[in-house]
């Protein structure tokens, strides 16, 4: 059954669940890790089918970025978190000894998620992994955009656990701002830069820390010493998966101009290849989310010149897998994130250019440098900042679960994924343990005749 009450009111339950204690219990963290997997995979076909209703997300999408890659931190967290929660030692000072010192694990509290529309199932689960594993309690809040999944994700949590430890409320931009006008203990929000602005506001109010997974512009450099056919079927498969409606797609190419001309041929033959003569008839290409990006999209489609593409069919909310030339670097297809499938693809020179067209732009969420060449490799991560680097390969770094997943500076701020996503939703409480004997009173007034000592002992 969904909850009727008030945010306040489901606000209090929580505390006074995660005040019981229960949660913080490895053996119950586990259980309910294990019931979270076990709800998934009974839902597993109407999560593909509200996915589908929403946009059209292929089933295959869905089952590797959104059902398998949630289980998949499940699985690692299952097997990894009786070693987490254990407190561990730290090294004492000879000032310090006779003590101990340990580092202490401990969930934040209660907790709100709120997440975006383009992975919307993985982009709420994903982080409660996290914050379960952690020991808190949490309040989730989908994407309205997409309420197909929005009311799925409500189902299944209701149906899952008890609404005093895990919910869900459903609803936009106002219900996301009653729920920030709480005090939490930690957010963790999954969205653009501008909106991460306003609850980094709003959690600032209630000096509460925040995640901030946001998005931008994630370039994508092609040097000449490549695999031709790899590259292009990797970028086509990054660009266009899910649309192009992907936080961590490639949105540009910069592309060492010995290397444009075939590339553009290759990438418009995998484009072929994936989705055939009319991608409109694909049952393996998602459409845009509504109405008004479609539009926001479309205006796109007016700038440079398509290479291949451009085609839409605005009842279907289909755009074509577009590529772009001659863009100006100063119009909007180059300043905004894209965030659908067109593709511009500029051109450079050197690869200290290239470089230097990312520095003096947003720090990106990703950045994918394709090249055989492992002292370029190096001086590309060595003069470049962002979230991520896929070398040789688009997207393929998030599968890692081992490799922290988030932003810097506008990309956004703090990561999961992993061993991260418990220390996300964790504090790390140091503690000093001393006995009452072995007091060397050196510390103590009066200091006279003491500084001597001390400056021997501390060496
Ligand atoms: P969005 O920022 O518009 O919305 C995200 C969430 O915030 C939604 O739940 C929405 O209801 C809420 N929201 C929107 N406006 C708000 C406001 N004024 N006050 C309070 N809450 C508000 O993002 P979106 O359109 O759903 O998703 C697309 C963006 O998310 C892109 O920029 C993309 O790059 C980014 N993204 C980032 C990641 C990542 O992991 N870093 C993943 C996916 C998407």
């Amino acid at each position: 059954m969904l909850s009727t009450i008030s945010i306040p009111e489901m606000l209090q339950q929580q505390r006074q669940f995660f005040a019981t204690g229960k949660t913080q219990d490895l053996n119950f963290r586990l259980e309910q890790l294990k019931r979270l997997k076990s709800a998934i995979q009974t839902y597993e076909a109407d999560i593909f089918e509200a996915l589908g209703t929403d946009f059209r997300k292929p089933s295959f999408e869905s089952y590797l970025a959104e059902v398998r890659a949630t289980t998949e931190e499940i699985n690692y967290t299952l097997k990894h978190l009786k070693s987490w929660v254990k407190p561990r030692r730290a090294a004492v000072s000879i000032a310090q000894i006779p003590a101990s010192a340990f580092i202490r694990p401990e969930p934040k509290g209660v907790v709100l998620i709120i997440g975006p529309w383009n992975y919307p199932f993985y982009l709420i689960l994903a982080p409660l992994v996290g914050a379960i594993a952690a020991g808190n309690s949490a309040i989730l809040k989908p994407s309205e955009m997409t309420p197909a999944t929005s009311g799925l994700i409500a189902r299944l949590v209701a149906q899952t656990f008890d609404p005093a430890y895990i919910s869900v409320i459903e609803g936009g931009v106002e219900t996301s701002q009653q729920l920030l006008a709480q005090k939490f203990d930690h957010i963790f929000f999954t969205g653009g830069t501008a909106v991460g602005k306003i609850i980094m506001e709003a959690a600032a109010k209630h000096l509460t820390p925040v995640t901030l997974e946001l998005g931008g512009k994630s370039p994508c450099i092609v040097d000449n010493e490549i695999d031709l056919r790899e590259t292009a079927k990797r970028i086509t498969w990054g660009k266009f998966l899910n649309a192009g409606q992907t936080c961590v797609a490639p949105d540009y190419l910069l592309v060492n101009r010995q290397i444009k001309s075939p590339l553009l041929e290759s990438l418009k033959q995998s484009i072929g290849e994936f989705y055939g003569e009319n991608p409109e008839k694909s049952p393996d290409y998602a459409r845009i989310v509504n109405d008004r990006h479609f539009q926001r999209l479309s205006q796109f489609l007016k700038e440079g010149e398509i290479a291949i593409g451009g085609e839409t069919n605005a009842t279907e909310r289909y755009i074509a897998p577009t590529l772009t030339v001659n863009v100006p670097p100063a119009s909007p297809l180059m300043q905004e994130e894209i965030f659908g499938p067109i593709l511009p693809i500029m051109e450079y020179e050197t690869l200290e250019e290239a470089i230097s067209f990312i520095k003096n732009r947003p720090k990106p969420l990703s950045l994918y440098f394709f090249s055989k060449n492992a002292s370029k490799q190096q001086q590309v991560l060595a003069n470049t900042s962002s979230g991520g680097v896929c070398l040789n390969d688009t997207i393929m770094h998030l599968g890692v679960t081992e490799l922290p997943f988030g932003g810097v500076g506008d990309s956004g701020m703090g990561a999961y994924h992993g061993k991260t996503s418990f220390d996300t939703f964790t504090h790390y409480k140091s503690v000093l343990k001393r006995p009452f004997w072995g007091e060397t009173n050196l510390r103590y007034p009066p200091y006279k005749s003491k500084l001597g000592w001390v400056k021997r002992l501390l060496g």
